[in-house]
Parts: C-alpha cells; structure tokens; sequence
C-alpha cells in the first residue's frame, strides 16, 4: 500500500515443543544398579500477545510472519528436569481483533485486555521416574514431549474511538481533528492528504472527554488506484457516533446533498448496520461560502431525515465547539464501545493417522502405544477438563486403537500406557 499503513495481516504463530523426558538410573559408588531418575522434559513456550499502547499499526507485520516460540528442554539423570520454553511475546496495537484465518471466527480483541495467550505450549515428555513400578523396576522407557498448538492467524486493526469523522476528502476532517485535539493530522488542498486514520482526545471539561478518529475517507485515493476501497472503514466499526463532515461551500463545485447520500451510500454498502450507527452532520467551510444556499439545501434535508445538523468552519474555529459538546452530549446515551466476543471454536485437529500406532507389550504385562497421530492428539487435550477428556477417548476409539488392541489379545484391567497417561483397559 502506498502509504506504508499496515491494518491487516496475516502470521503463522507455533508454541514450543515439550522436551522429552529422560530415561537414566541412578548411580553411585559400589551400587550396582540404583533406580530410575530420569527427569521430565520443560514445556515448550507460550505464544502470547501483548499490547504496546505505542503501537499504532501492523507494519511490523509485513515482513515477519512466522513465528515460533522455544522448545522445552529434554530432561536428564538424577531427576533434573528440562528448561521450559522462553514464551515468545508478540506485541500488537491496543484495539487488534485476532481472527482463525481458515474460518475467519474470532479468537480475541486485545481491545479491553492486555495479554492473551494465542498458543499453549507442549507439555514436556514423562521421564522414566514416573514408570516405576512395583513390577516394573526398571522402566527403560520415557515419553517425548508433545508439540506446541499451531495456528494461521489474521490480525486487523480496529481503532478505539468513540466518535469517527466520515465525509469526502477535503472537506476539513483532518482540520476539524487538529482543532478540537492536539493531534497534528496532515491538513492540505489536496484530494489523497489523509492515508491513515489519526486519532485524538476532545478534552471538553474535567469531566468531559472523548477519542475522536479522522477516518480516511472512502473515496480517498480510489481513483488513483491506491486501492483503499472500503478497508479503512473498520476502523470506524467500533465508533458510537459517527461525525459526517459536508463541504457547503460549493468551492468545487459539488453539491452538498448529493454528497452527503454518497457517503451515506458507500457506508451502506460496507456495512448496513454501520449506515444506521448514530449520527451528526456539520456543513463545513461556511467562511467560503458566496451564500447560504448549499447550507440550507443540506440543513434541510438532513433534519427531514430527524438528524441533528451543524454549520461550522474548521479552519475559522466557528461552531466546533458546540459540535464537540453535541458529540459528547449524544454519546452519553450511547452503549459502551463496542469489544467482539470470542467466536472461535476448537477444532478436533485433522490427525493423521496414515501411520498406524506402534504397540508393544511390556514384560509387566503394559501394552505401550505411540506414533505421531498420539502426539499431536494428546498435544491437544487438556486432561483436567471433562469434555476434552470425552473428546480424547472418543478420538481414540475411532482411531481404531482399541480394535488393534483387542485384535492382540489385550483383556479387560490390563494397563494401557500413552505418553505420561496410564490407565486400565475397559471394553
Ligand atoms: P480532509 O481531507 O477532509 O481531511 O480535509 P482537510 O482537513 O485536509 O482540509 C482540506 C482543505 O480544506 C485544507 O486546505 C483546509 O485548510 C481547508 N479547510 C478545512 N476546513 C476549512 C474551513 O472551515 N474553511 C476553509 N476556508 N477552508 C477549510
Ligand atoms: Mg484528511
């Protein structure tokens, strides 16, 4: 994009990888041989978003797009157990909606919430300490660990302010911005000044105050090929109150009714609920204007329509004020603004399960199962939760596992071991 600004983009986010547990005896002076100490494997890091209240776009994003958080250590003898994962920390602007990008659901909004953790890392393997057992003394086994959850993710920018500025280009948005804000928006005669939304704090009273955005407009940079199209027009998505700044003046020969139904129109077709959000218009640059015409043509048609309507000049510093109060007034009966809820659903991984299961029986009589599909099964289920446990036995018995198993002459109360989970065969 021309201008640089970056409001959407794409990554690929991978947690660490659990390190495998250890399998090693202890070991000392005129001891033959001593017990099994092999310790576990650390978990693998956690992808986790942060806000950085400095951040004000996704430019970073443009480049980097894959990125990948440490494995855990593998654990050793005399019971060490392996380092965790560092967590990997991806910093996002305040307001960033984090979507699933095969299904486009929503994962979060870092709008009301400073950290998230998009990705949990694997759990390190068992070492043989733990497969101990009265008739198993000597466990020369210990699991691997499991893989970190891996996702494709869409982040797009959704900007925090109460009230948006809609309107043409020119018509003195980035003007209204800069008077009633300290924010020091680009301001010229010239159709493409405004290719990033810009931000800023009305400050009214003490107790009165408001984010108020200078959106680019919707027809900004179109013909010119800049290619904005409607893309600018989510950041206006949370905005309680929408501001339509008009041009009156007639100063390039347009006509102020005319376009005020075309932006009406193209918010409409970007989103019909945007078209019914609140809204108050201000008939700009009636400094210029050779007479009241344009202005009382606007006036009226916009009050038919039962919206509140306000002359100003932006550059004369006329009218802004009350247009602020009004603004401030409105958005007093208005909800809150607006943070997405969660929609996202986890999928039961697609396991591949080509490879068919290794299964070996233990001299104590335990049949030990692995392969891939395992892991990247287990890596998924979180045990303390009575859903996702259903959900794990219900994999595992359309898996075919147990009709392997059965097929071998595995009997009712034998033990089953997968990974650090054993448990007693029931048909
Ligand atoms: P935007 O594209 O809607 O953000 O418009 P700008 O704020 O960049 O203003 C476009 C041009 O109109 C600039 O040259 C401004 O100085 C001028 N302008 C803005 N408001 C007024 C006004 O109230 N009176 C006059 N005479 N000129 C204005
Ligand atoms: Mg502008």
């Amino acid at each position: 994009m021309a201008s640089g600004f970056i409001d959407k983009a794409r990554i690929t986010v991978r947690a660490g990888a659990g390190g495998g547990g250890a399998v090693a005896f202890h070991r000392e002076k005129y001891v033959a041989a001593g017990g099994p100490d092999g310790g576990d494997g650390g978990r693998g890091g956690d992808i986790v978003l942060k806000v950085d209240e400095h951040m004000s776009t996704l430019m970073d994003f443009r480049y980097k797009r894959k990125y990948v958080a440490a494995d855990g250590t593998p654990g050793q003898g005399k019971n060490c157990s392996g380092r965790d994962g560092e967590p990997l920390v991806i910093r996002v602007p305040r307001g960033t909606v984090v979507r699933d990008s095969e299904s486009g659901e929503i994962i979060c909004d870092m709008a009301g919430q400073d950290s998230f953790v998009l990705c949990r890392g694997g759990r390190g393997g068992w070492g043989n300490q733990h497969f101990a057992t009265p008739t198993r003394q000597v466990p020369h086994f210990a699991k691997a660990g499991l893989p970190g959850q891996e996702r494709d993710v869409t982040l797009e920018l959704k900007l925090l302010a109460d009230v948006g500025l809609v309107g043409f280009p020119n018509v003195g948005k980035s003007t209204l911005l800069s008077v009633v804000t300290r924010a020091q928006p680009k301001i010229a005669n010239y159709h493409f000044t405004t290719l990033s939304p810009n931000l800023g704090v009305v400050a009214l009273d003490e107790n009165t105050s408001f984010v108020l955005a200078d959106i680019p407009g919707i027809i900004e940079g179109a013909s010119e090929g800049a290619g904005l199209g409607h893309d600018f027009l989510r950041h206006i998505d949370r905005c309680r109150l929408l501001i339509h700044v008009v041009d009156v003046s007639g100063s390039e020969g347009r006509d102020p009714v005319a376009d005020f139904e075309q932006i009406n129109a193209e918010l409409e077709q970007y989103s019909p609920e945007l078209a019914k959000r609140p809204m108050l218009v201000a008939g700009n640059k009636v400094d210029i204007a050779p007479d009241r015409e344009g202005l009382e043509a606007l006036k009226a048609h916009v009050e038919g329509l039962g919206l509140p309507f306000f002359e100003m000049s932006a550059a004369a510093h006329q009218g802004t004020r009350e247009l602020m109060w009004a603004a401030a007034q409105k958005l007093q009966e208005l909800p809150p603004i607006t943070v997405y809820e969660p929609t996202f659903v986890e999928r039961p991984l697609q396991v591949d399960m080509t490879e068919p299961p290794t299964i070996e029986r233990l001299e104590d009589g335990t049949w030990m199962v692995d392969g891939p599909w395992l892991r990247q099964l287990m890596a998924n289920v979180n045990f303390g939760d009575y859903e996702s446990r259903n959900w794990f036995e219900r994999q595992l018995r359309q898996s075919g596992l147990y009709d392997r198993l059965e097929e071998l002459g595995i009997e009712d109360g034998d033990p089953i071991c997968l990974y650090n989970l054993e448990f007693e065969y029931q048909r």
